[in-house]
This record gives structure tokens, C-alpha cells and sequence, in this order.
């Protein structure tokens, strides 16, 4: 089973190229963040994530785990899934390979998407016009996510350092360029 997270801050592709990835090896894509924005915004688990992500925080652990771990479970015929925006917090790592070992599985690989910060910005406030979503459009709460990114969710890229699973990708480049970067890290671990 071919399990790749891929990491990186807030508008450095992941989403985009999760959807190329999907395509190319044929894996599920779990998005927390639109799991997160599919709930119904009326029901207490809707109510209480947009708290947070309206503001740029993180969802907390035990909640956003539990999601992850439902979404899964929807897939358990899935050659292999791509994690986008999750995990976030060391505790969300720990968590994951916790529970792809009970299930005799692990995380292939992290492939971390690096981008400068004034283009993830520049990035975020285009897509604000398209995405309609409000952490997009204010240069504040992009602030926030930013920062969240780098006190909170870097330290995820040592976890799995540690573990030798990280490949850093320059996330700067032409749609294609980018996955194709991509590509070659995953078809010559396989
Ligand atoms: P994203 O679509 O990945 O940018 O996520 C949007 C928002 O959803 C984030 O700013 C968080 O508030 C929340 N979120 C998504 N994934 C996670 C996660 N793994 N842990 C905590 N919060 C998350």
C-alpha cells in the first residue's frame, strides 16, 4: 500500500497536485481541510471546526484524528492514499503510524512541497478570489497559518526525517514541472 503524505505550508500545492497524484498511481486523496469544510456548517462538529479554521488555527488533535481515521476506513480496498494537510502536529504523526500499523501498514514517504513565504502569500490571495474561503482572504489569518505552519506542523517533517521517509520537492515551477519532481521520487522508490 502506497501511503504518501504530502507536507507543506498553506498554498504550496498540496491539493492541486494530491489531484495529479490521485490520477497517476490511482490512490485515494483525504484532505482534512476539505473534510473540514464538507461538514455541515449547521452540526456541532461543522460549528466547532470553523471556529478554527476561519481563524487560521489548528482543528484540536483528538477531533481532527478521529476524522482522519473515519475517512480511512471508507477506502479499505484503496491501493494507497495520499494525507494532504494532515498530519499537522506531531501528535497527528504519532497517531498515523499508530494506526497504519494495526492495519499491518505504514507511511511510504513524506514529500515536502517548498515554497518562499511571499509566494505562498501571493498564492493564497489569488485563489481567495476563486476559492471563496475566508482564511484565504485576509492577509492577518494568512499570517496566522503561516506561522502555525512553522511552530506547530514543521517540526512533522523531522518525524518522519527521522524515519528517513522525507524527500524535499521545490514547489516553484510550472504545474507540470512540479509533478513530475514528484513522480521521479515515487516511481524510483517503487
Ligand atoms: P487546509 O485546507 O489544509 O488549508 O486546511 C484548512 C483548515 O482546516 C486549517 O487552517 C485548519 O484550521 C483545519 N485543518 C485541516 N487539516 C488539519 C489538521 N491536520 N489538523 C488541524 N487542523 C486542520
Amino acid at each position: 500500500m502506497l501511503n504518501i503524505v504530502l507536507f507543506g505550508p498553506p498554498g504550496a500545492g498540496k491539493g492541486t497536485q494530491s489531484e495529479r497524484l490521485k490520477e497517476k498511481y490511482g490512490l485515494v486523496h483525504i484532505s482534512t481541510g476539505d473534510v473540514f469544510r464538507a461538514l455541515d456548517p449547521a452540526s456541532e462538529l461543522g460549528i466547532l471546526a470553523k471556529s478554527y479554521s476561519d481563524k487560521g488555527n489548528l482543528v484540536p488533535d483528538e477531533v481532527t484524528i478521529k476524522i482522519l481515521e473515519s475517512e480511512v476506513s471508507k477506502h479499505p480496498d484503496a491501493k494507497g492514499v495520499i494525507y494532504d494537510g494532515f498530519p499537522r502536529t506531531t501528535a497527528q504523526a504519532e497517531a498515523l503510524d499508530k494506526f497504519l500499523s494495526e492495519k499491518g501498514a505504514e507511511v511510504s514517504m513524506m514529500l515536502s512541497l517548498v515554497v518562499p513565504e511571499d509566494e505562498l502569500k501571493t498564492r493564497l490571495i489569488a485563489r481567495a478570489e476563486v476559492s471563496g474561503r475566508k482564511d484565504d482572504a485576509d492577509p492577518e489569518i494568512i499570517q496566522n497559518r503561516i506561522n502555525t505552519y512553522n511552530s506547530s506542523t514543521a517540526p512533522v517533517a523531522d518525524f518522519y526525517k527521522g524515519q528517513n521517509k522525507l524527500s524535499e520537492v521545490n514547489g516553484v515551477g510550472s504545474l507540470d514541472e512540479i509533478s513530475n519532481r514528484l513522480f521521479e521520487i515515487i516511481d524510483s522508490a517503487n
